[in-house]
């Protein structure tokens, strides 16, 4: 299981979580910026969060009875299937995986048309970083439109504080809470401290 000393480690060497002074994309400023998707170019790393998913899911499900891994796309498809390799790994048997996406139309996130989902499985759903927890919820509607039973949420990073819920088993393995300022209120900004560049990659 990580600790939460070694979670800020992994997310410091891996650009996760930066400190600074940050303009984000809303125009509020704050000292600490996350880029969850940043953890995808470290599978190792990637797989200490997995590791401590399955322990912890061990305890709360019967993971024989889990048929699917649903994750919101971008982020949570390398963790979808990374989480469906390693259950299925333990038990012998296949997990499948899925990902949503943003509906072209309607920008709601919908199961992608890829995947033939039968009615009725067992899903649990992954996601990197949540702060209101929209797309997880668009994830989990979109799945009850196949009457599926959503054993459990996993986040890597909750910003909400723990305010979120599903209405299931939650498992996050970082809670924090978004440390936003108005750009004219702006303690940073008061001691002139310069904002911090951030890269294109960064700021996706
Ligand atoms: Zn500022």
């Amino acid at each position: 299981m990580l600790t939460k000393i070694e979670i800020e480690t992994i997310f410091t060497e891996t650009g996760v979580m930066r400190e600074g002074h940050f303009k984000l994309k809303s125009g509020k400023h704050s000292p600490v910026y996350f880029n969850a998707k940043a953890i995808q170019q470290y599978p190792m790393k990637l797989n200490l969060f997995i590791d401590s998913w399955l322990e912890i899911l061990k305890q709360k499900v019967d993971i024989n009875k889990i048929d699917r891994i649903v994750g919101p796309a971008e982020g949570g498809i390398a963790l979808a299937y990374s989480l469906a390799e390693r259950i299925s790994e333990a038990r012998g048997r296949e997990c499948l995986m899925a990902y949503t996406s943003k509906d072209k139309d309607t920008g709601i996130m919908q199961l992608r048309k890829n995947f033939d989902l039968p009615n009725d499985e067992n899903i649990v759903v992954v996601e990197d970083v949540v702060t209101t927890g929209g797309s997880v919820q668009q994830t989990i509607d979109s799945l009850h439109e196949k009457n599926a039973n959503i054993m459990a949420v996993c986040l890597m990073v909750d910003r909400s504080g723990g305010t979120v819920g599903f209405g299931t088993e939650l498992i996050s393995l970082y809670t924090t809470e978004a440390i936003t300022y108005e750009s004219d209120e702006c303690p940073l900004c008061n001691k002139n401290i310069p904002l911090t560049a951030m890269s294109n990659n960064a700021k996706k």
